[in-house]
């Protein structure tokens, strides 16, 4: 779950890691209230959490009230990346002497948290790692979460020559790594973070994104969630017991299983398909889940086809056959079944389905393969 960057910026706050004083605005009254606090100039940036919103026209500095009211009159009405700003982040204005890079992430090959810092900040670090990649230093924890100073001075003197920034970015990461693993993140970024006019550290973007699978011990970041950037569908699904992730295939499918929901995806690419989704329906599955697997999966128009692809265990496939006939009686589906089931009272589900003049496929390969021709 990604948060927006005035959320993020409290979470800072909360850690104490320096930002410019500021607030979130709505309007341009209240936006005009918080310049008068901090004083100008103050930078205003649209709320989306989407990239580039620089690049878009989404920041700017303004010096006075007039020019704040009309920026933020323009920026309001701009549309970035598809989305319309409800909301702008006011903050007095950073007096930048250089820009530098510093986050905490989590490399999915390695398998490992790594720090990632750079003197070649504001940029996008996607972008110096393609054409610097000396520029990047990099920092595996190796599942050490210690947060000792030792460990964290070597990392800030490979940024800075000062010792006294030295010793105030050790004490900014350590309070970012704290914030990474307290709150779950898959990412906390300071980018960029930088030298102000005084000569100190501050962070002047912040962007924190949240593991959705430790949320449930996270209410309070629950609440920040931003509606109009999560997908309809995998949000039904959830409130249905499903486990559901949206892709860009046109396969739909319907698993009983993590892990033969993983397997099934592969067996699609491997056959010459694209799966338009993973859907695991839960180990002990009832007709009613199939049926509003179905319903979701069918509203993705891009779907061709629907494999459902079941190892009967604990899941009974008659219980997934009664799904199956229940869903037929009550919506339109406008796209071939291809139906596989093994297992736990297979032979009576089979009975079921031939009888309302299905076909069905004890084998995962035929069942894929009768699933990708209808792609074709
Ligand atoms: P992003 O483009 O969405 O990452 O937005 P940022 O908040 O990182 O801002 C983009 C760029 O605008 C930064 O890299 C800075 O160069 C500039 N900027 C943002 N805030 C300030 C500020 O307070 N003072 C100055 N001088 N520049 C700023
Ligand atoms: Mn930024």
């Amino acid at each position: 779950m990604k948060i927006h960057e005035y959320q993020a910026r409290n979470l800072f706050i909360e850690y104490g890691i320096p930002v410019a004083p500021g607030n979130v605005a709505q309007t341009p009254e209240e936006a005009l209230a918080i310049a008068r606090k901090s004083g100008f100039p103050v930078v205003i940036k649209a709320q989306v959490l989407v990239g580039g919103r620089g690049k878009a026209g989404g920041v700017k500095v303004v010096n006075n009230e007039a020019d704040l009211g009309a920026e933020f009159s323009r920026i309001k009405q701009l549309n970035i990346k598809g989305y319309t700003v409800e909301r702008l982040l006011v903050a007095k204005a950073v007096d930048i002497k250089k820009e530098y890079y510093l986050a905490v992430t989590i490399d999915n090959i390695k398998g490992d948290v790594v720090v990632i810092a750079s003197a070649e900040g504001g940029v996008e670090i996607e972008e110096t790692a393609k054409t610097h990649p000396e520029k990047i230093i990099k920092f595996y924890m190796q599942g050490n979460k210690e947060l000792d100073e030792a460990r964290w001075v070597p990392v800030a003197a490979q940024l800075f020559s000062d010792p006294r920034l030295q010793k105030s970015a050790t004490a900014i990461l350590q309070k970012l790594i704290k914030l990474f693993f307290e709150k779950d993140c898959s990412l906390a970024e300071i980018n960029p973070f930088c030298i102000n006019g005084e000569g100190n550290l501050i962070a002047v973007d912040a962007k924190i994104i949240i593991d959705d699978n430790a949320l449930d011990r996270h209410p309070e970041l629950v609440a920040l969630r931003d509606m109009k950037y999560e997908d309809p569908d995998e949000l039904e699904a959830k409130s249905k017991g499903l486990s559901f992730v949206k892709l860009d295939g046109n396969v739909g499918c319907i698993v009983n299983g993590a892990g033969l929901a993983m397997g099934t995806m592969d067996g699609v690419n491997l056959l010459g398909g694209r799966p338009a989704n993973f859907l695991d329906v839960g180990g002990s599955s009832n007709p009613e889940k199939v049926l509003n697997a179905l319903k979701i999966i069918l509203r993705n128009k891009d779907v061709k086809v629907i494999l459902i692809n079941i190892f009967g265990g604990i899941t009974r496939c008659d219980d997934i056959a009664n799904g199956i006939l229940t869903a037929l009686k009550q919506i339109q589906i406008h796209v071939p079944l291809v139906i596989r089931l093994t297992g736990t009272n297979e032979t009576e589900a089979k009975a079921l389905l031939t009888a309302a003049g299905l076909t069905t496929f004890t084998s995962m390969r035929q069942a894929v393969t009768e699933a990708v021709k209808h792609t074709r």
